[in-house]
């Protein structure tokens, strides 16, 4: 800026300097010129009328100094000339004085010489006798002029020079000093020239602009990470050139990153190719998915480009914990596979019962046991169809069914009661004990926990054997606890048995009619309740669940 200034002073202080010295010297010459021109007319109209007087006598003694005097006869010769040997000289009809003045009376011009230093005027009259009398005079041109104030022109000049400079400075300095001093955070409390008023209201107000820009983006900055930060999801945000510009605390546990990663490289922080592969499409401006496997578990990687005005400006990593999602869609297949095999069983023993009843080909006495086993392996199905509907209505959340104040003991006298000829028949003895233990929960479902679990007791013991039911209240939960003194669990099955289908011993299920579905009801239906399932077996000695339920 300093110097900006500084240029621009001394260049307009030159070319002030410069087109003085050419206008002043040139009007003046010009001035000069014009009043040399009359003055010689002046002096040829008096040497005219001299020579018109005496003839070429005027020019005898003639002392003219300066002066060039020549008389010229009306052919053009030169009669006296005062400067050269009139013998040797032109003719002089061609000169332009002269011509103008044979024709007009009175002629001048001017003419530089060969070198352009000098410059003659020309002043010729007619006399009466037709011939002409020319008066010059030589005079400096203008460059010699020029030339010769060189000296005192380039002192002015290196005067005007310095002067220029002490003023660029002075007035550079001037100009600059508020400039420099301005405080930016405080615009309005500047006092510069007035000049300056108009920049320092607009920093001021672009500065609030700025601010509460500021402040806005700081908002929506707050905003975005209190979302991404309780998301369960992942989610980082990468500029164009795959750097990390966001990371939520969920992606940042998932791949073992801190804070500091922001600015990184994505691929430095996970070097998985599937995730570089969709990672360099989304750069590419093309959306992909893939599944990648993290600390054990499955995740789906979505990557979508962030686009704006056409351009890829850069992509947004989503991570989706699908593991649950696909041990349940594992789960799922094994279900309907076990269903299919399950029902397959009985239904070939039915349809072979019926072919040979069909055929003729049982003997009389073999068709009512016949009857009765199909009608046992129906028995056996419908128990299969029932526990499937009741697990798959469990599945759904059992949100139909109302929820209301029951007593487990009343419960489990019912259930008792409806085992009964089972017990009878195995050879076992039930027994209820315990207090009243009102809960808040779903009457069919509490009812199906005591039923099943009383149902696997009598099934799973020994002749002569005990059930023993008791209900009580411990530490504010209402305690279910079934006692068998049956064949037990070995601990290695223990945690299984609650499998869907996971049975013991497969035969010895079936042969006392169990679905292997019992233990799975009991264990979701307890869940819906909020209830704890605890189990403790010895095998030879027998089997006791503990459900607590929450009063
Ligand atoms: P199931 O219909 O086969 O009884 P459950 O889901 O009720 O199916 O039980 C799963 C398996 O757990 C049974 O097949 C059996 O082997 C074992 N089991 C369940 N309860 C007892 C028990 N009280 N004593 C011994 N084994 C049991």
């Amino acid at each position: 800026m300093t110097k900006r200034i500084f240029r621009s002073i001394c260049l307009v202080a030159l070319t002030v300097f410069l087109a003085s010295v050419v206008l002043i010297m040139g009007v003046l010459y010009e001035y000069f010129s014009d009043v040399e021109q009359e003055q010689l007319k002046m002096q040829t109209i008096l040497a005219a009328q001299g020579v018109s007087h005496e003839g070429i006598a005027y020019f005898h003694d003639l002392t003219v100094k300066d002066y060039r005097i020549s008389w010229i006869d009306s052919e053009g010769n030169v009669i006296f000339d005062s400067a050269s040997d009139t013998s040797e000289m032109k003719n002089h009809l061609e000169r332009e004085e002269v011509r103008e003045a044979l024709s007009s009376g009175y002629g001048e011009s001017r003419r530089y010489s060969a070198t352009l230093m000098e410059r003659s005027f020309y002043s010729a009259l007619k006399l009466n006798d037709g011939s002409i009398l020319r008066l010059s005079i030589s005079q400096n041109s203008i460059f010699t002029l020029l030339l010769g104030m060189m000296q005192p022109i380039c002192m002015i000049f290196v005067i005007a020079l310095v002067l220029s400079i002490a003023l660029a400075v002075q007035v550079s300095k001037k100009i600059v000093k508020p400039l420099n001093e301005i405080d930016l955070d405080n615009p309005l409390s500047n006092e510069g020239y007035d000049e300056l008023s108009p920049l320092l209201r607009r920093i001021d107000s672009q500065q609030k602009q700025l601010r509460g820009q500021k402040a806005e983006l700081l908002q929506k900055e707050n905003e975005l990470n209190t979302i991404t930060g309780s998301m369960n999801e992942g989610m980082i945000l990468l500029n164009r050139k795959g750097k990390i510009i966001s990371i939520n605390p969920a992606a940042r546990k998932l791949l073992d990153a801190d804070t500091d990663c922001i600015g990184t490289d994505m691929l430095s922080l996970c070097r998985n190719l599937e995730l570089q592969e969709i990672l360099s499409k989304a750069l590419r401006g093309e959306r992909g998915e893939n599944m990648i496997r993290l600390h054990g578990e499955s995740y789906q990687i979505d990557a979508d480009p962030i686009i704006s005005e056409n351009i890829v400006r850069g992509a947004a990593l989503f991570f989706f914990n699908v593991t649950e999602k696909e041990k349940a869609e594992q789960l799922r297949r094994e279900f309907t596979a076990n269903v299919s095999h399950e029902l397959k069983t009985p239904l070939h023993s039915i349809s072979g019962y019926a072919e040979l009843l069909k055929n003729d080909m049982v003997k009389e006495n073999d068709k009512i046991p016949f009857a009765g086993k199909i009608y046992d392996e129906a028995g056996r199905m419908i128990r299969l169809v029932e526990d499937i509907i009741s697990l798959s209505h469990l599945d759904e959340g059992a949100n139909d069914m109302q929820r209301e104040n029951i007593d487990l003991y009343t419960l489990a006298e019912k259930a008792i009661q409806s085992l009964e000829p089972q017990a009878n028949t195995a050879c076992v003895a039930l027994e209820l004990s315990g207090v009243p233990a009102v809960i808040n929960g779903i009457p069919q479902l509490l009812y199906s926990v005591i039923y099943n679990l009383c149902d696997n007791a009598i099934k799973y013991n020994r002749e002569n054997g005990k059930v023993i039911v008791n209900i009580r209240d411990e530490n504010g939960m209402a305690v279910l606890s079934v006692e068998d003194t049956g064949i037990g669990i070995a601990h290695e099955h223990q945690e299984r048995i609650f499998e869907r289908f996971y049975r013991v011993d497969k035969s010895h299920s079936k042969a006392v009619g169990g679905t292997g579905l019992g233990l799975s009801i009991v264990k979701h239906a307890a869940k819906i309740h909020n209830a704890k399932v605890d189990i403790n077996s010895y095998v030879g000695k027998g089997t006791t669940v503990v459900v607590a339920f929450p009063e």
